[in-house]
C-alpha cells in the first residue's frame, strides 16, 4: 500500500478513470454505470430528504432497511436474518469487508480468496494484519481446481473470503466448488465470508448464495450493497448478515470506521429491495445483450474473450493481438483504440503478476451506443 518512500499507491480504478477523463476515451475500466436505476429507487431518496431524514440515522442501520434486506433473503434465498441484530447496515460492501477483516483477523490469521481478486481484499487482509493465501482461477472457465483449494485451506485459516458472481472474471462459481467450500470450512473450523454484490446480475445461470448450503449459514456472513443491484454505486449503502455473534464482532468495529452514513439512502433502499421479482430481473436482462454486444466486439478484434455469466465485466486476452504486458496495453489503448480497461494484474498479488499479464478487464454496464462507440474503436487494433 505505501512504498519506501512512503508514498501511497492509488487503486487501479482511480488512475484509469484519470486516464479517461484527460484522454476523452470511453470508460470501460472503473464498474459504474452510466444510466440511473429504478425511478422508484431514486424517488424515495429525494422524499426522504424532503421528509428531513438528514441526520444520523440508528448505529446498525435504519429498522426498517434492516427489515427490507431480511425480507430479500428470505424472498429470493430462503434465508432468515433476523433484522434485530442478525442484520447490519454498511457504508458500502466496502465497509462491510473491513469492518468484518479487522474484527475477525487476529494478527497473522491466513485469510484464503481467489485469485485474481477484487483489490481492496488485499489491502484490507494488509490492514486487519492478515496473511492472504490465494487459489488461482485460470481461463477459460475461471473455475479453481479443488486439489488446490483443498490445500490452502488449513487450520490456520481464518477466513475463506468467496466472492460470487466474482468480480473481475465474471464467473459464477459452481456448486461443486460452493460445497467444497462449505465443507472445509468446517473441519477447519474457518469463517466464510461471501460478498455477493453481484448477485442479481447473472445470466444463464442462477446465484446460489453460499449461505443456503448445507451447514453453512451457522459460518457464514453474507456481504451484499445496492450500489450494483440498483446502479447506485455512489450511494454506498451495504450491508451483512449472518449469525448474531459475528454480526455483533462486525458492528463493533463498525461503530469506529463510518459510524453511520446514507440516512436519506436507506429508504430509497428499502423500496429498492421492496421491489417486485421483474424489476431485479430486468437488471440482468438489460445487460446481457450489452455482454454479447461488447464480447463479439472483442472477439472481432482479435482477442480471445471469456464470456462472462454474471456481473459486468468481461477478461480479453490480448495475447492474439500481439500483446503480452496488460498493464503496458491498458496505457496504449486510450491512444490505440479510444477505450480505457484495466489490467488483471491489478487483480493479483504483485509476485503472480506475470500468471495473469495478458488479461485485460473490459466493463460493460454502459449504453449500447457507448459501446458501439468502444466496439468501433477496439476494431482499429486489428
Ligand atoms: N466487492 C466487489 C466484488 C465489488 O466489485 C465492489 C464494487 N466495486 C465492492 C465489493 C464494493 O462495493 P461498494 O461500492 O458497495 O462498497
Ligand atoms: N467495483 C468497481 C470495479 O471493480 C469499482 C471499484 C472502485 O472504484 N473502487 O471496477
Amino acid at each position: 500500500l505505501v512504498d519506501e518512500d512512503g508514498h501511497v499507491s492509488s487503486t487501479i480504478f482511480a488512475e484509469m478513470s484519470a486516464l479517461a477523463m484527460q484522454t476523452g476515451a470511453v470508460n470501460l475500466g472503473q464498474g459504474f454505470p452510466d444510466e440511473d436505476g429504478p425511478e422508484a429507487v431514486l424517488a424515495e431518496a429525494v422524499a426522504a430528504i424532503e421528509r428531513g431524514e438528514n441526520q444520523y440515522p440508528p448505529g446498525p442501520g435504519t429498522l426498517d432497511l434492516r427489515t427490507a434486506i431480511s425480507e430479500h433473503q428470505r424472498r429470493f434465498y430462503g434465508l432468515q436474518p433476523d433484522p434485530q441484530g442478525e442484520v447490519l447496515v454498511t457504508a458500502g460492501a466496502t465497509e462491510a469487508l473491513a469492518a468484518t477483516l479487522l474484527a475477525l483477523v487476529e494478527h497473522g490469521d491466513e485469510v484464503v480468496t481467489f485469485e485474481p481478486f477484487y483489490d481492496a481484499y488485499g489491502g484490507l487482509i494488509a490492514l486487519a494484519g492478515g496473511r492472504h493465501r490465494t487459489v488461482k482461477l485460470r481461463a477459460p472457465d475461471f473455475q479453481p481446481d479443488p486439489d488446490e483449494l483443498r490445500a490452502v485451506v488449513t487450520d490456520r485459516t481464518r477466513i475463506i473470503l468467496v466472492n460470487t458472481p466474482h468480480n473481475p472474471t465474471g464467473t459464477v462459481l459452481d456448486r461443486a466448488t460452493l460445497d467444497l467450500i462449505a465443507e472445509l470450512a468446517e473441519r477447519h473450523d474457518a469463517i466464510i465470508v461471501t460478498d455477493e454484490v453481484y448477485e442479481h446480475l447473472t445470466f444463464d445461470v442462477r446465484h446460489v448464495p453460499v449461505a443456503t448450503l448445507p451447514g453453512a449459514a451457522g459460518r457464514t456472513l453474507t456481504i451484499s450493497s445496492g450500489g450494483k443491484t440498483f446502479s447506485t454505486t455512489g450511494w454506498k449503502i451495504g450491508w451483512l448478515s449472518g449469525p448474531r455473534e459475528l454480526v455483533t464482532a462486525v458492528s463493533t468495529v463498525k461503530q469506529y470506521l463510518s459510524y453511520v452514513n446514507g440516512a436519506p439512502f436507506q429508504p430509497a433502499m428499502a423500496t429498492g429491495l421492496r421491489l417486485p421479482d421483474a424489476a431485479f430481473t430486468a437488471i440482468a436482462d438489460g445487460l446481457r445483450g450489452k455482454r454479447d454486444l461488447l464480447s463479439a466486439g472483442l472477439s472481432a478484434a482479435g482477442f480471445d474473450t471469456f464470456r462472462p455469466d454474471g456481473t459486468y465485466f468481461i477478461v480479453a486476452d490480448a495475447t492474439p493481438l500481439g500483446f503480452d504486458d496488460a498493464a503496458a496495453f491498458c496505457r496504449a489503448l486510450p491512444e490505440l483504440a479510444g477505450v480505457v480497461a484495466v489490467p488483471l494484474s491489478a487483480f493479483c498479488l504483485d509476485r503472480h503478476d506475470a500468471d495473469y499479464a495478458s488479461l485485460v478487464r473490459f466493463a460493460f454496464c454502459k449504453r449500447v451506443e457507448v459501446l458501439e462507440r468502444a466496439v468501433d474503436g477496439l476494431a482499429r487494433l486489428r
